[in-house]
């Protein structure tokens, strides 16, 4: 879908709240409703910040930690459960001026895992850190945590069990059911023209304990840079990882100078399938074009131009 305009937008968002087999059939209008709900909150979230000026990393941590903060996303306090019965959860947030990054990886019980993402990405001396030593650093900047049960939700268990039984490690969409929502992300672009993205997720359902998806990895599942875009996916992480995703959109624009529909599209209808992927991402440019493909049967997903109205959808049309 090309929501591209002519002329430069003061500023462009959007979010996703990840893709997969979202039945119709099992989307009443009240869990519609409040899924719809909460992404409003989101992108509202972000919108408030770049009217008032704000910046573009502000605006998709603060659209990211609304998403975190709900049941209804497999991020923060929704988040999936591993194959031991816990929660890992992975974050990242990249600022296209700077091209730094702040990252974290099976992480556990820290309420907003991006909120840490984005500590680590001003202090600069690492990006990607993991599970105890990130969870030392959330305590030493004194972000908030939560215990178990506040992760914990009986549709998570109930999917976990289902999994076990299949054997199967599944997205948050796969069709096992009443599908709560998936990983969660943002893009921006602020009216100084900087670029940024952010993502988080609570990876697969049944993931061996341990596993790093696509989320924190630099460039695979979430990259921004200010001369070409800023783009955050979600899907089935180990093909987003072969294709090295989000910054092949990046690279095909700087080099091979293709508009940002054409690859996107490229990427997520060519490239994914070739390495058995599944998703979709969100992507803007720096001209204020936005680009929000996706193979799977839906993605939860929300976006908005400066002047113009909130846009959200579930399905292709
Ligand atoms: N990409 C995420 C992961 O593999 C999952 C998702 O997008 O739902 O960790």
């Amino acid at each position: 879908m090309n929501t591209g305009t002519e002329k430069k937008p003061r500023f462009c968002i959007a979010i996703h709240g990840g893709a997969g087999t979202i039945r119709r059939s099992e989307m009443s209008p009240e869990k519609k409703a409040v899924v719809e709900n909460d992404l409003l909150e989101s992108i509202r979230a972000g919108i408030q910040i770049l009217e008032k000026s704000g910046k573009a990393i502000d605006a998709c941590v603060a659209a990211v930690s609304v998403l975190e903060d709900s049941p209804h996303f497999n991020a923060g306090k929704g988040s999936v459960f591993n194959s031991d019965g816990f929660i890992e959860m992975d974050a990242q947030v990249m600022c296209g001026n700077s091209l730094r990054a702040g990252a974290v990886t099976c992480i556990r019980n820290i309420k907003n895992p991006i909120k840490l993402a984005r500590a680590i990405l001003e202090e600069g001396r690492h990006v990607l850190l993991s599970g105890p030593g990130a969870e030392k650093e959330a305590k030493r900047l004194g972000l908030d945590f939560e215990s178990d049960p506040y992760f914990f939700t009986q549709f998570r268990y109930d999917q976990l069990q289902n999994a076990l039984n299949k054997k199967t490690i599944e997205l948050d969409h796969s069709d096992t059911g009443d599908g709560r929502f998936g990983t969660v992300g943002a893009v921006a672009l602020d009216e100084f023209g900087d670029l940024a993205a952010s993502t988080s997720t609570g990876g697969m359902t049944n993931q061996k304990p341990g596993r790093v998806g696509d989320t924190p990895l630099v460039g695979c599942g979430n990259y921004a840079n200010n001369k070409t875009c800023a783009v955050s996916c979600t899907g089935i992480g180990e093909s987003f990882v072969r294709a090295v995703s989000a910054y092949d959109v990046s690279a095909m624009m700087e080099y091979g100078k293709m508009p940002l529909e054409e690859a996107c599209n490229k990427v997520i209808r060519e490239k994914l399938p070739a390495v058995d992927g599944e998703g979709g991402l969100i992507a803007a440019d720096h001209l204020g074009n936005l680009s929000l493909p996706f193979i799977s049967k839906g993605m939860y997903r929300a976006w908005c131009k400066a002047g113009e109205d909130i846009q959200l959808k579930i399905y292709r049309n």
